[in-house]
């Protein structure tokens, strides 16, 4: 459906109408524009459920038809935006709006044009503005049936991203009646370059000199897709580990690189950053809805930013209990459910969760001798620890200072070898789990299947008794237990790979 001009003599009035969408979390919605033109004092007003940019697009769209050499039509204008239950957000709307107003009042006529949607945000001169999640936008228009759509010209290589879908970027309104007067035949845009490899250049593992626990234990984190606590005096390499863990995982796959475009599109970062995995270290004084998403159209938070990446925590016990508690659900389910009144949306966030964390308050570990904490500071200290998501953290790496010798050292094994490893170990589990999934994620029932040799189990039942472990605990042994095995090439788990498994989970005895 074309803006269009309907003349209703009898009311000498003019109907007009455009296609658009809104963003909706990381989805887009479709909205028709309305506009009426009547006689009456001069009065231009939107309704609709619009949001406050949404309502100030009457400005802007009022400036920029002026700027560009159009005129203004001085009557009683009402833009309605339909579906009206439906709240409408940001300034994406101003470019359907001016589309429908142009039509009514007689001065564009897009009706030569294929069914096309419009999105874009225009500035007082007319020219126009990118705007967030034209990806989804894109990609809704062409599930809805229009065979074209009109970007903001920077929008236009993340739009030529969706296949079937003629893309038209636009630089100022006033293209917009030389393309339906086929005065102008904008050329389709470069589709944008999704990060489908690792980024080069990066922090690189070999930085970290020594640490072999610390290596390994990234290695099988990496490896399994398993969630990783360091506990560690600081200095001691915490956080550049784990800004490091993007390098050794393996490179996105096609539909993966996709939706962390759409994501960021959605967010207003596609292209910021280094591509590839996005890796996100939140500061701990953020919100329950900042990590994990709220608001009304809902916006991700930093966990489905994570999406396919890494989510680091870095002093973990400084978070706020809340923030944490709101975390629980989606690293078990990998979404972010979202209720509103009369919806319901819900945001993927399937990311590796790496957190940090001092030994005690003071930072030095209470078995070193200059540890000034009180016993019942750190005791304090520590349940907090154990509270905090411990009980869905696969490894607890024990961090110490890595000692003179090993900062002098050679440098360390460089990501891609390490990458090399986790990338073989990663298809033998989705050769087993299917496409795209990891030890992980594992089901309750997938984790009992897994083969296991004798004096493995012995292994683990005794540590079972002895531990005192939780069932939840048991069979978290289990899936870092597969992944160390999916690393060594073993069809069964050995004794060997269990002991490694409880060892990475030495926390457990506390
Ligand atoms: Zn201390």
């Amino acid at each position: 459906m074309n803006t269009r001009a309907i003349w209703l003599p009898s009311f000498l009035s003019v109907l007009a109408t455009a296609r658009t969408f809104t963003l909706d979390g990381i989805s887009a919605r479709p909205v028709r524009v309305e506009v009426d033109v009547h006689r009456g004092l001069p009065a231009f007003q939107v309704v609709g459920l619009p949001d406050a940019a949404v309502r100030e697009a009457r400005e802007r769209v009022r400036a920029a038809m002026i700027n560009c050499g159009f005129e203004f039509p001085l009557s009683r204008i009402v833009a309605n935006l339909a579906p009206a239950s439906v709240r409408k957000a940001g300034p994406g709307l101003d470019l359907a709006i001016a589309a429908a107003l142009l039509t009514a009042s007689g001065q564009l006529d897009l009706g030569g044009l294929p069914p096309l949607a419009l999105v874009g945000e225009l500035a007082l001169d007319g020219s126009v503005r990118p705007v967030n999640g034209v990806l989804a936008i894109a990609e809704a228009a062409r599930s809805r049936g229009s065979e074209a759509i009109v970007v903001p010209a920077a929008n236009g290589p993340e739009a030529a991203l969706v296949g079937d879908l003629d893309v038209i970027g636009l630089e100022s309104l006033a293209q917009l009646a030389a393309l339906a007067a086929g005065e102008w035949q904008p050329s389709r845009p470069r589709p944008l370059s999704l990060g489908l490899r690792v980024a080069e250049g990066g922090p690189d593992l070999a930085d970290l000199r020594g640490q072999p626990h610390l290596r390994y234990a990234l290695e099988v984190a990496a490896a399994g897709g398993h969630s990783l606590l360091m506990v560690g005096p600081p200095g001691a390499g915490k956080s550049l580990a784990a800004a490091r863990l993007p390098s050794i995982l393996p490179p996105l796959a096609p539909d993966e690189a996709l939706e962390v475009a759409r994501i960021a599109s959605a967010c207003g970062r596609l292209g910021h950053g280094p591509g590839g995995r996005p890796f996100r270290s939140p500061h701990h004084t953020i919100s329950p809805a900042g990590l994990i998403g709220g608001g009304n159209p809902p916006h991700p938070g930093e966990a489905t930013l994570s999406h396919c990446g890494v989510l680091f925590l870095d002093e973990l016990c400084e978070f706020h209990r809340d923030t944490l508690e709101a975390l629980r659900a989606p690293l078990e389910t990998g979404w972010v459910s979202i209720a509103r009144a009369g919806s319901w949306r819900q945001l993927p966030c399937r990311f590796m969760l790496v957190a940090a964390a001092n030994p005690c308050p003071c930072g030095r570990g209470d078995a070193d001798p200059e540890c000034v904490c009180p016993p019942l500071a750190v005791q304090r200290y520590q349940a907090k620890l154990s509270g905090a998501l411990a009980d869905r953290i696969d490894v607890l790496a024990a961090i110490r200072q890595p000692s003179a010798a090993e900062i002098g050292g050679p440098p360390g094994e460089p990501s891609a070898a390490v990458r090399e490893r986790v990338a073989l170990a990663r298809e033998r589990q989705e050769a087993r789990l299917g496409s795209g999934r990891c030890n992980a994620q594992m089901t309750p029932v997938e984790v009992r299947e897994c083969a296991l040799e004798e004096d493995a189990a012995a292994l683990l039942a005794d540590a079972y008794a002895r531990r005192r472990l939780s069932g939840r605990a048991h069979d978290r042994v289990l899936r870092l237990a597969r992944t160390v095995a999916d690393l060594a090439g073993a069809e069964a788990i050995g004794r060997d790979q269990m002991a490694q498994a409880l060892q990475l989970r030495r926390r457990d005895r506390s």
